[in-house]
């Protein structure tokens, strides 16, 4: 473990004495954790130009016009002449150790202010989409930016209502005279949860991922089964967006614990409450929901899918 310093510079230089303990002595990358939008292609770049370079930095030109205070006149600056620097940033290891040494008690803005006068410096073109997150705003650009990356899925599930079962609806148990029929608990609001998310994510159906003639899903907790479901997708890159459901259901009236069922499912799934909405519906006594033999749930849930 690496601890943090009270400045940026302050932790990298304890990372860099870290690295040096690992024997490392050819290049090394820095960068922001603040800027979590870098593209594949940009690593790529640095990777490519430091088999010949020392020191490779992206950089961006400056698009608004650039002014500045002197002497309490305002001054027109040509911003061709200016340019913003990214991270990551490429280096020569013993180098950049020997800078961080050298400029111990000064702060910097970026690990490439301390080599400034380094002739050897590789300047590649940046990405406007690599832009530090610092204030509120730059969360909702971040995910405004994948937005164009949202992607839908349904899911529907039913299950016969019988005496002598549970009734779980989200992960959580509602007292009533029947319950589900089912191989797992026979929860049908997680299980088309499931189907929707999986839908979503093109990573085919809950039958696929836990057939039902496998004995080691015989009464499974479907909660089990969703956070499976969740670490999968996560580790794809996709997050849920949203979650609409509708819970069809002749009795009992589920409005009394939906907001349970909500906060259950925000757990489950690691998303906000406020991106779930559940609805309770009858059938009007009609059909075999109607007449409390049945039970049915649907979903539909969009994902964001980031690079
Ligand atoms: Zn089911």
């Amino acid at each position: 473990m690496i601890r943090g310093g009270k400045t940026r510079q302050e932790s990298t230089f304890n990372a860099l004495l870290y690295l040096q303990k690992q024997k490392i002595k050819s290049k090394v990358m820095i960068h922001d954790a603040a800027r979590p939008n870098f593209s594949k292609n940009l690593i790529k770049k640095i990777l490519f130009e430091a088999k010949k370079n020392d020191t490779i930095i992206p950089v961006l030109k400056l698009q608004d016009a650039l002014k500045k205070y002197e002497k309490n006149k305002i001054l027109n600056l040509k911003r061709e002449k200016f340019f913003s620097t990214q991270t990551p940033q490429c280096f020569n290891f013993n180098k950049i150790l020997h800078y961080h040494r050298k400029n111990k008690n000064k702060y910097y803005d970026d690990d490439f202010s301390l080599i400034i006068d380094n002739k050897k410096t590789k300047f590649i073109n940046g990405e406007k989409k690599n832009f530090k997150i610092t204030d509120k705003i730059d969360f909702e650009l971040l995910r405004n930016i994948h937005k164009s990356n949202i992607k839908i899925g349904i899911g529907f599930d039913v299950h016969r209502l019988v005496k002598n079962r549970k009734l779980l609806l989200g992960g959580i148990k509602i007292p009533s005279s029947l319950g589900t029929l089912g191989h797992s608990d026979g929860d049908p609001l997680l299980h088309a949860i499931i189907d929707a998310i999986l839908g979503a994510c093109q990573m085919g159906d809950i039958g696929e991922l836990f057939s039902d003639s496998k004995i080691k899903y015989k009464n499974v907790s479907s909660s089990f089964l969703v956070k499976q479901i969740i670490e999968k997708i996560r580790d794809q890159n996709f997050e849920i967006n949203n979650l609409d459901a509708n819970i069809i259901i002749e009795k009992p009236k589920i409005k009394k614990f939906k907001d349970r069922i909500v906060s259950n499912i925000a757990k489950l799934c690691k998303i906000p409450l406020t991106r779930i909405n559940i609805k309770g519906k009858t059938t009007e006594k009609l059909g075999v929901i109607g007449q409390e033999k049945a039970i049915a749930a649907e979903v539909i849930v969009s994902v964001i899918k980031y690079d």
